[in-house]
């Protein structure tokens, strides 16, 4: 198998199985005051630092959740609940950039249902998938109260870079907060927390286990918990840690500690596919691509290749990559960060993305661009003009 969809999920490091199996041996509940209890927390509080710093924060800043998607809801249902105790400004508006994840989108459009008086609005990028700064100074000039900002650090879809110092600023100037979601940016740009309010990571993207992943929440940021009970993590998320999957997500942080070498090769590969793929189907697109990117991914359309036949076909050849297009009922659905780009849907609907990991190799890219230019040769339909169906997008 050519894995090329480490966006999706990266396979655990060798490092962080070997976490995971020790950590399931140590048994132990990190809230016991034993011996046992004691060795549980040790764990836990090794696995704490490391991530932190990964996060650009301290290890009182981190709470860890079931994921990032619980991590996104945390922090937004708890900023706006939290924001409407005694001694606290509350938060009446929410920007959240159109090429969010879901796990944003939703919550933020949840909470607006939930709270009539909130005002929820989708902050325009630029063709080139890049946040719209001049629109969010403009959105946070207008209106009364606190307002939230939710950016990521770095798109998940097309891997370009946010722009967040600029961002931070605009949300200070105007007593704002910022969320940013860093899931596929960590480990791939250093991230600083104190730029942000809160910020959320998962241990999936980075070679660690799935259904683990933290919030780093700034001390002064309003945090209603959603998870009550037993008071564990200072009362902010209760419930028993998954000791088990946050040791081996401490172990993935760790690697990545020193992660130069593995992002330098990661970008070879990643320029070397779309150098290749541009050489052999030189009508390809590449999205985003005048811009930062991640050195992991690579989101592309082939005119006239639908994303669905691509991906089956890529699949028998055995490549894995993804679309960023989604089929639920029979019935596919363009991007909402292709669309939010404005590409259009002719090209979207061909929307594709390689993301490369640790355990990417050579191989990997040869094997993914010979399946390409297969699936571009058995096209029913070549197009002709494939500048006719680049829409507003950038072509490369
Ligand atoms: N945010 C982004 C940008 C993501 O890519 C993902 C995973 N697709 C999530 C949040 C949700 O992460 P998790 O699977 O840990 O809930």
């Amino acid at each position: 198998m050519h894995y090329l969809d480490h966006n999706a999920t990266s396979p655990l490091r060798p490092e962080s199985l070997s976490a995971v199996t020790h950590a399931l041996g140590v048994g132990g509940n990190p809230s016991s005051v034993h011996a046992k209890g004691r060795a549980a927390r040790a764990v836990m509080e090794e696995a704490r630092e490391k991530i932190a710093r990964l996060a650009g924060g301290g290890p009182d800043q981190l709470v860890f959740t079931s994921g990032a998607t619980e991590a996104n809801n945390l922090a937004l249902f708890g900023a706006v609940e939290g924001s409407l105790a005694e001694g606290q400004t509350r938060i009446t508006r929410i920007f959240v950039s159109a090429i969010e994840h879901a796990s944003v989108l939703a919550t933020a459009d949840r909470l607006a249902e939930r709270f009539p008086w909130l005002r929820v609005q989708r902050l325009a990028v630029t063709q080139e998938g890049v946040v719209d700064l001049e629109g969010l100074r403009v959105a946070l000039r207008e209106g009364k109260g606190r307002a939230l900002v939710a950016v990521m650090a770095a798109n998940n879809e097309t891997g370009v870079i946010q722009p967040l110092s600029q961002v931070s600023r605009l949300a200070r100037e105007a007593n704002g907060l910022l969320l940013v979601d860093a899931v596929p940016a960590a480990g791939k740009i250093g991230l600083d927390f104190s730029l942000c309010d809160y910020l959320v990571v998962s241990a999936h993207k980075i070679g660690g286990p799935q259904g683990v992943g933290a919030l780093m929440v700034r001390e002064t940021a309003p945090l209603q918990p959603q998870a009550v009970g037993g008071g564990q993590q200072k009362g902010l998320r209760a419930g028993c840690e998954n000791l088990s999957g946050i040791a081996g997500f401490g172990a993935a942080a760790h690697a990545l500690s020193d992660g130069q070498g593995e992002r330098a090769r990661i970008a070879h590969l990643r320029d070397h596919f779309e150098m290749a793929l541009k050489q052999a189907i030189p009508e390809t697109v590449i999205f985003g691509v005048t811009q930062d990117r991640l050195c992991s991914t690579s989101c592309f359309a082939v005119p006239g290749l639908a994303a669905e036949t691509a991906l089956i076909g890529l699949d028998l050849d055995g490549v894995a990559m993804s679309s960023g297009s989604t089929c639920s009922s029979g019935k596919v659905a363009v991007s909402h960060v292709l669309a939010a780009m404005g590409v259009a849907d002719s090209l979207a609907a061909g929307g594709l993305r390689a993301s490369f990991g640790w355990s990417s190799t050579m191989e990997d890219v040869a094997a993914a661009v010979a399946s390409l230019v297969k699936l571009r040769e058995r096209a029913p339909q070549r197009s002709k003009d494939p500048q006719g169906s680049l829409g507003k997008s950038e072509a490369a």
